[in-house]
């Protein structure tokens, strides 16, 4: 099972979550921010799947942050940035609005409340994500997500990529949210439907 939320030590644990393992090194500095990404990239990838961007004032409190301090927030199907809001944070998030199905996307603040399987299915997205924002794709997104913490079953975030994420993909083919074609899979660009 995925163990794919960022986790640091300033921030409360999500009950059902375990910390990292000790070994794991949690460099919040090596991480993309926003603010280093050509300006409206993460704009155009929300709005192609039809969803809402606000953009926060630096130092302003960010609405629907559930791990608080610069972590992307989400309020109904709105998500919540500011300029020095880690890019991983925000793909993660963003993520997490478009594996809601419609009734909980509707009612969602602050608090994404998926089971395993749809977290899993939320980091698999992210990664795929990346490589629709220039100046950032998926390697640099798997290296920010080591760096942050983010730890796996089988290890790393592109061990569990390349070789785990078989359970995530499933269920983002079957609910709509990627497709396939041969042995490519390409993200579909729409929000799940109802549930
Ligand atoms: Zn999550």
């Amino acid at each position: 099972m995925a163990q794919c939320r960022p986790m640091t030590d300033h921030h409360a644990i999500k009950p059902g979550f375990t910390p990292p393992p000790d070994h794991v090194v949690i460099d919040e500095a090596a991480v993309l921010r926003l603010s280093e990404l050509p300006s409206g990239a993460l704009d155009a990838l929300v709005a192609r799947y039809g969803l809402s961007l606000e953009w926060v004032a630096p130092g302003v409190v960010i609405p629907g942050s559930f791990w608080g301090d610069d972590e992307a927030g989400i309020i109904g199907e709105t998500l919540y940035v500011r300029p020095d809001t880690a890019v991983h944070s925000a793909l993660h998030e963003f993520a997490h609005i478009v594996c809601m199905d419609e009734a909980r996307r509707a009612a969602a603040h602050t608090d994404a409340g998926s089971d395993d399987v749809e977290e899993e299915a939320v980091c698999y997205l992210q990664i795929l994500m990346a490589d629709q924002l220039k100046g950032f794709g998926r390697e640099r997104a798997l290296a920010d997500m080591q760096a942050w913490g983010y730890t796996f079953r089988v290890g790393t975030p592109g061990d569990w990529f390349a070789r785990d994420a078989d359970r995530a993909i499933d269920w983002l083919l079957r609910e709509g949210l990627l497709r396939q074609s041969g042995r490519t899979i390409d993200l579909t660009f729409r929000p799940r439907g109802p549930a």
